[in-house]
C-alpha cells in the first residue's frame, strides 16, 4: 500500500435540521466530488447522514464547506462527526432514504418558483415551456404536498404521477438541478391544468385553459384558482364591477382583499415600497406585504378593495401558474397594469378550500369559473401576511405559506416535556414542542365553526405524526368555551395527560419571552382585543411583571362596561357610549343620534348584560365611534384600522390627559376619562380628526411609557415586552418603541410569531413547559 492510501480516513457526518427538500444531497454530492471524497449521502429521519472517505484534510475542508455554503433554504441545527469503519467506496453516491421510527428531520416550507425555472418556462425551446408545474430542488411545493417523512416522492401527493424517461434521468443525475427534486414533472408525465365552468364541467386544458382564464379575468369574471396551499378567488383588481361583485358574492362588505401584482413595477404604481419591503416581497416565501397606498390612486376600485384603509396587502406571483396567467393577461391588456384580487377562497371564516370537491361545493355561486389541476394539496396553507413598521423589524400578521413549518428554539434543554398548546380562538394556531424546539402550526383561522375545527384536528394529527411526538401536557386558554380549550380537555381525558390553563394576555407576553429567550425580569404589556381575565372580566389592556416564568398583573386600564357583550364588538357605538358614560360626559344622546342611547345607557347604569373590560381594542372601537367614523364594524378591528389610517401622515405632538391611580392591592389603574372628554370636546369643536386620532395614539404610547416607568422604579426592571393584537397598529408600535427606548428600556416585540392571537400558542407552550420544569 502506498503512503497516501494509508492516510485515508473514514467518517460519519450526521447533519440535523431542515436539510430535506432543499437540494442538500446534490450539494453534498458536488462538494464531495470537489474534495475527492468517496462514500455516500442519505436522508435520515433526523436530517442527513454522510459517510465520507478521503484524506483527513479533505474531509475537514469538506465538512467546513457544508456548514459554510449550505443551500439557501436549508437550516442546519447541528453537524456531528464520528469515526466510521472504512467501507472502501469506489465513488461518491446518493443513496435512498432510510425510514426509522424516530423522526426528527424538519419539513421544508413551500418555496416560490425560482429564477432558473422561470427562465426555462419562458423558453420556447425548453420541454417545460409554459408548463405550470415546473420546479427544481431550489423551488416548488413542499409542506403543502408532504404526507409523511422522510421527504421522498412516494410520501408526497406527487406519488400518483409516474415520471417519464427524461424526468427520471434528471431525477437520478446528481449534477442535475432536478436531482431528487421530489415534485419534478413535465407536460409528458406531470399534473395538468383544467379550466372548468360554474357547473365544474371541463372547458379546456393545459395552455388553452390558462389563456382562456386570463381572458375571462380581463372580461371581469371571477375565477377560483387552485394555487399552492389552497384556492384563491381571483378577479381583475382594476375592474370596479368585478371587485364589487366579489364583495357581494362573498358577503364581505369591507374587509380588505389581498392583491397579486404581476411584478415589482406594478406594485410601485400602487404603493410606496421601501428597500426592506421590496426584499421581503421578492423573497422565496412570497408573503403578502401590507404596503402604504399611494395618495390619489386613480382607480377607485382600490377604495373598494381596502376601504378607508391606508394600506394594500400585495404579493407577487409565486406559483408558475400565476406567472403564466399574468403573461397571458398582459398580452390581452397590452400595457395596462396587471393586478389581480387574490383572496383566500372560503366561506366567511371557514378555512381556505383545498380540494376540487370543496371548491365545487363551497365556491358555487361565487366563482364563475375554476382554474384547477390534479396535483393534490395535502396541507392547506394560507398566504402569509407581514408588515414593516418603521424602524422595527418585520411583524407577522399571519405566518403560514412559505414559513410553516418552522421550528423556533425556545428551550435551553432537550429534556423539556412535549407540550401541546391549543391556542385561543381567533386567527388560531397551535404549537407542539419537541426537545428544545417549538413548532407553530400553519394559520388555522377563526376557530368558531365546524370546518375550522376539522382543519384544526386534522392538522394536530398530522403535526404529531410529522414530529413523531406524543404530548405529555395540554395547555389551553382560560376561556372554557373556546373550541381549542374543549379540544385540549378532550385530548386530556382520552390520553390522561395533564392540562394547564393559561390566561390569554399572559400567553401574549410569554410569546415574546419565548421568542427572545429573555431570562431577565421584564414588564409585559398586552394591548389586545378580548381575552378572559383571571377575575372573570374581559381583559385587553394589561401590564404584567414577569419574573422567572412567573407572571403577575401589575397594572390595567380602568374597566368599562361592554353593553351587550359580543354585540358591543360589532356595534362599536356601544363601546363609545360606554366610554362616554364612564367619563360622565354630557349630551351623549346627540353623539349617537340614530341609536337607542337611552336603553343602552340604562343597561350600563344598572349593569345588565354588561361584562367589564379593560380592552384597548375596545377603546379604539369606542373612540372611532365617538369620532363618527362608524357605528358598526363588519370585520375585526375595522374601527381601529380606520382610526390608524387617519393619523398615519399626521404627527401631532398633543397628548391627552390621563391618570394613574393605585388600587388597594397595589396594582395601578389607568383612567382615560379625561382623554375621552377631551376627544368629545375636540370633535364638537370641529377639530381635524387626523389630529385627534394622532393625539389619541400619542396618549396610548405615553400611557405605556408612564406605567412602565412606575413599574420599573418599583420592581427594578429595565426591559419591556409588548404583544397583543393592538400592536399590529404601526403608529402605536413605533411610538411605544420610541418612547420606551428614550426612557432607557430594552424593548421587545414579537418577530417570529404574530402579536395577534396567532402567537398565543407559542406563549402558552413556553409558560407551561417552564412551569412544569420547576
Ligand atoms: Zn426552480
Ligand atoms: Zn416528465
Ligand atoms: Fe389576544
Amino acid at each position: 500500500m502506498s503512503k497516501a492510501s494509508k492516510a485515508i480516513k473514514s467518517a460519519l457526518v450526521s447533519v440535523s435540521g431542515r436539510v430535506q427538500g432543499v437540494g442538500f444531497r446534490p450539494f453534498v454530492y458536488r462538494l464531495a466530488k470537489k474534495h475527492s471524497i468517496k462514500g455516500e449521502v442519505r436522508n435520515t429521519p433526523q436530517g442527513a447522514e454522510i459517510h465520507a472517505e478521503g484524506r483527513k484534510s479533505d474531509i475537514s475542508r469538506f465538512v467546513k464547506e457544508i456548514r459554510k455554503h449550505a443551500p439557501g433554504q436549508s437550516r442546519i441545527s447541528s453537524i456531528r462527526l464520528a469515526e466510521k469503519k472504512p467501507a472502501g467506496f469506489p465513488s461518491f453516491s446518493i443513496s435512498s432514504s432510510r425510514s426509522e421510527d424516530k423522526l426528527t428531520a424538519e419539513i421544508p416550507p413551500d418555496i416560490a418558483v425560482c429564477g432558473k425555472c422561470l427562465k426555462e418556462m419562458k423558453d420556447p425551446s425548453d420541454r417545460r415551456y409554459k408548463y405550470p408545474f415546473i420546479n427544481c430542488t431550489e423551488c416548488g411545493p413542499r409542506f403543502s404536498i408532504i404526507r409523511k417523512l422522510p421527504y421522498d416522492r412516494p410520501n408526497t401527493t406527487m406519488s400518483v404521477f409516474k415520471m417519464c424517461g427524461l424526468c427520471g434521468e434528471e431525477y437520478s443525475e446528481p449534477l442535475d438541478r432536478r436531482f431528487h427534486a421530489q415534485p419534478d414533472a413535465c407536460p409528458e408525465c406531470g399534473p395538468e391544468i383544467v379550466l372548468r365552468g360554474s357547473d365544474f364541467a371541463g372547458i379546456s386544458e393545459t395552455e388553452k385553459a390558462v389563456v382562456s382564464a386570463a381572458r375571462l379575468i380581463s372580461e371581469g369574471r371571477i375565477l377560483a384558482v387552485k394555487g399552492i396551499g389552497g384556492y384563491h378567488l381571483c378577479c381583475d383588481a382594476e375592474n370596479m364591477k368585478s371587485v364589487q361583485l366579489l364583495r357581494k358574492r362573498k358577503n364581505r362588505p369591507a374587509k380588505p382583499f389581498a392583491l397579486m401584482a404581476a411584478d415589482v413595477e406594478a406594485v410601485k404604481k400602487l404603493c410606496l415600497l421601501s428597500r426592506a419591503e421590496k426584499k421581503l416581497l421578492c423573497s422565496p416565501a412570497r408573503p403578502i406585504i401590507l404596503l402604504k397606498k399611494r395618495k390619489n390612486l386613480e382607480k377607485a376600485s382600490y377604495d373598494v378593495i381596502a376601504p378607508q384603509n391606508a394600506f394594500l396587502g400585495i404579493m407577487l406571483p409565486y406559483a408558475p401558474l400565476h406567472h403564466l396567467l399574468f403573461d397571458s393577461f398582459k398580452r390581452i391588456r397590452k400595457n395596462a397594469p396587471a393586478v389581480f384580487v387574490m383572496t383566500s377562497a372560503n366561506l366567511a371564516d371557514e378555512p381556505i378550500s383545498r380540494t376540487e370537491e370543496e371548491a365545487k361545493i363551497k365556491l358555487a355561486g361565487i366563482a364563475d369559473y375554476f382554474l384547477t389541476h390534479d396535483r393534490e394539496i395535502h396541507n392547506r396553507c394560507d398566504d402569509s401576511i407581514i408588515m414593516l413598521p418603521e424602524p422595527s423589524s418585520p411583524v407577522y400578521i399571519r405566518k403560514s405559506r412559505g414559513y410553516v413549518p418552522d421550528s423556533i428554539s425556545i428551550f435551553p434543554s432537550r429534556k423539556m416535556p412535549c407540550v401541546f398548546a391549543a391556542g385561543a380562538e381567533l386567527k388560531n394556531t397551535f404549537t407542539l414542542t419537541r426537545g428544545v424546539n417549538a413548532y407553530v402550526s400553519q394559520y388555522i383561522g377563526d376557530l368558531d365553526n365546524r370546518e375550522a375545527l376539522r382543519f384544526y384536528e386534522e392538522s394536530f394529527k398530522r403535526f404529531t405524526e410529522y414530529l413523531k411526538v406524543t404530548p405529555s401536557v395540554a395547555v389551553h386558554d382560560l376561556h372554557p368555551d373556546y373550541l381549542s380549550t374543549v379540544f385540549a380537555r378532550e385530548l386530556s381525558s382520552k390520553t390522561g395527560i395533564r392540562t394547564v390553563a393559561v390566561q390569554h394576555h399572559k400567553a401574549h407576553v410569554a410569546s415574546v419571552m419565548a421568542e427572545k429567550g429573555v431570562k431577565k425580569p421584564v414588564i409585559g404589556v398586552a394591548f389586545d382585543g378580548n381575552g378572559l381575565g383571571e377575575d372573570g372580566n374581559v381583559w385587553g389592556g394589561e401590564f404584567f411583571t414577569v419574573n422567572n416564568g412567573n407572571i403577575e398583573r401589575a397594572a390595567q386600564m380602568e374597566y368599562f362596561a361592554l353593553p351587550g357583550g359580543d354585540q358591543a364588538v360589532r356595534e362599536i357605538w356601544r363601546c363609545g357610549l360606554s366610554l362616554l358614560e364612564s367619563a360622565y360626559a354630557s349630551g351623549i344622546s346627540e353623539v349617537f343620534k340614530k341609536r337607542p342611547v337611552d336603553i343602552v345607557s340604562e343597561m350600563i347604569r344598572k349593569g345588565v348584560n354588561c361584562p367589564k373590560t379593560s380592552s384597548v381594542g375596545r377603546i379604539f372601537d369606542g373612540v372611532a365611534a365617538i369620532l363618527g367614523l362608524r357605528d358598526e364594524v363588519s370585520y375585526e378591528a375595522q374601527g381601529a384600522i380606520e382610526l390608524e389610517s387617519l393619523a398615519l401622515d399626521f404627527c401631532a405632538r398633543k397628548v391627552y390627559n390621563f391618570s394613574i391611580d393605585t388600587a388597594i392591592d397595589g396594582t395601578h389603574v389607568i383612567s382615560i376619562r379625561d382623554m375621552v372628554l377631551q376627544i368629545l370636546k375636540d370633535k364638537r369643536n370641529g377639530a381635524d380628526l387626523r389630529a385627534v386620532s394622532s393625539a389619541f395614539h400619542n396618549t396610548l404610547a405615553e400611557i405605556i411609557k408612564s406605567v412602565c416607568v412606575i413599574l420599573a422604579r418599583r420592581h427594578g426592571i429595565r426591559a419591556v415586552a409588548l404583544s397583543g393584537g393592538v400592536f399590529q397598529n404601526r403608529i402605536l408600535h413605533s411610538l411605544a418603541a420610541q418612547r420606551l427606548e428614550a426612557s432607557g428600556f430594552d424593548v421587545y416585540f414579537n418577530e417570529l410569531v404574530p402579536p395577534n392571537d396567532g402567537g398565543i400558542s407559542l406563549g402558552q407552550a413556553w409558560l407551561a413547559a417552564n412551569n412544569s420544569n420547576e
